[in-house]
């Protein structure tokens, strides 16, 4: 690798692709280095596991009326289905279906939680989620669950100022082939370099030097979208190395932890319409976590299991086996064991064991919610982080790392002196 680029850009996500897009639409010069073999980083759409499309990682377009991925997602012809929310959902206690009265009451709760924890950032309290929740009432196992999956995180390690902060316009919307798929589809005509790992980062003389075991690439600056748990863990050496309060931003935010059980039906064994949303709570364990279902999306034969923050961490410690166990005890207790019958194949992810992800998405961690302004501060004029974690009211969403990386091709182009 030789000569000198204006930009140099660690990472092929959706920071990545959408750093450079744009860097390509300003006509910056710019490499884009990728760890992995493949683009899209926590956006993958399996179509080979089990011969039916699923996404390990993202899959929903959060936010879709407004996310700037929906237009992209129609103008690279990716279908997506229009959903008012999640809350359309088959709620199971345990071995039997919630009664209507029951789900009204769950809902209010899960409402009137959501109410108090935005009232607690609003306040400026930089305090855990949970100081706003009711640990005793009875919906709490599945209002837990829910924070977990948004943050990452139990509502214990979930700074409700930080939470407070994040956009929701409460529309999730599914894309038919995958978002997976139409985050590779944006990268497409990209030049990429491939299963090139950024080993370090000098910045000590003009400009940075970017080595990788290819050679070591000279760039103006550089756009770093590499996961807070990856940089903080110095899985790429700076010399000199971060700023302390970069550091310490980067602790305080960490990549907290999500997975998918995916179990592939041989038939319909639901009899529910397409594209169904089924959570379980079982009132007969205390001890067992709540976990939440798709059912048959877009008519596939899957029922696919989200787990998220301490669940979803400890399940993947447990190993692939004990999840699939886990989410199959689960779907049976709600549709009856003889479904079981019918299952051909189930597989687990395990973003946390991913050496170029360690984690899911970040959340700051009570006390720490003045960490995430900080991720997206110029280092030296030069290095500039983007990826989900440095979006200010979009984190952990793929639309919010994608705007970060444009932001950070702008940024990058101010301090060169670069002009379109
Ligand atoms: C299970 C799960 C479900 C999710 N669901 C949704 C959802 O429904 N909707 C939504 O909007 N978001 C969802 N998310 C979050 C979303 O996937 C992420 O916020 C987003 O994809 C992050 O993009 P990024 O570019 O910031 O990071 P990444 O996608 O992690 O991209 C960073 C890239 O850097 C590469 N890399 C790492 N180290 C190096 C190195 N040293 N050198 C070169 N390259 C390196 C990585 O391989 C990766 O490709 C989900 C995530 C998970 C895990």
């Amino acid at each position: 690798m030789m000569g000198e680029v204006d930009v140099a850009i660690v990472g092929a996500g959706a920071a990545g692709i959408g750093a450079a897009r744009r860097a390509r639409d300003y006509g910056l010069s710019f490499v884009l280095l990728e760890a992995k073999d493949r683009i899209g980083g926590r956006c993958h759409t399996d179509t080979t596991s089990l011969g039916a499309t699923w996404d390990r990682g993202a899959h929903w377009l959060h936010s879709a009326a407004v996310n700037p991925l929906t237009r992209v997602a129609e103008a690279l012809g990716h279908p997506y289905l229009k959903r008012e929310s999640f809350t359309d959902r088959y709620l199971h206690l345990g071995t039997r279906l919630a009664t209507d009265e029951e789900k009204r009451d769950y809902e209010k709760s899960i409402d009137a939680a959501f109410d108090a924890v935005d009232a607690l950032g609003e306040a400026g309290r930089d305090v855990a989620v949970v100081e706003a929740l009711d640990r005793e009432g009875r919906w709490y196992r599945l209002i837990e669950h829910v924070h977990e999956a948004i943050s990452g995180f139990p509502p214990e390690r979930i700074s409700a100022v930080d939470l407070h902060r994040y956009y929701d316009s409460g529309e999730n919307w599914p894309l038919f082939r995958g978002y997976g798929a139409l985050v590779e589809a944006m990268g497409a005509h990209l030049p990429v370099s491939l299963e090139t790992p950024v080993t370090a980062i000098d910045w000590s003389g003009q400009g940075v030097a970017v080595e990788t075991p290819k050679g070591t690439l000279k760039a103006k600056t550089v756009i770093v979208t590499t996961s807070t748990n990856v940089l903080a863990r110095g899985l790429i050496r700076f010399a000199p190395v971060l700023p302390a309060r970069l550091q310490a931003a980067l602790e305080g935010v960490p990549t907290g932890a999500a997975n998918k059980v995916a179990i592939k039906f041989s038939r319909d064994v639901f009899g529910l319409p397409d594209t169904s949303y089924g959570s379980l709570m079982d009132e007969r364990d205390p001890a067992r976590h709540a976990v939440s279902f798709q059912i048959r999306p877009f008519g596939s034969e899957l029922a696919i299991a989200y787990l998220g923050g301490r669940f979803a961490d400890e399940m993947e410690r447990e190993g692939e086996a004990a999840m699939i166990d886990m989410a199959k005890s689960a779907i049976a207790d709600m549709f009856g064991s003889s479904i079981l019958g019918s299952v051909e194949k189930a597989v687990a992810t395990a973003w946390g064991g991913d050496p170029h992800t360690l984690g899911a998405y970040a959340s700051a961690l009570p006390g720490h919610a003045e960490a995430r302004p900080v991720l997206w501060e110029p280092i030296g004029e030069r290095i500039f982080l983007a990826g989900e974690a440095v979006h200010a009211s979009w984190f952990s969403t793929v639309q919010g790392a994608f705007l970060s990386g444009r932001d950070a091709v702008e940024r990058a182009a101010l301090a060169i002196g670069h002009r379109s």
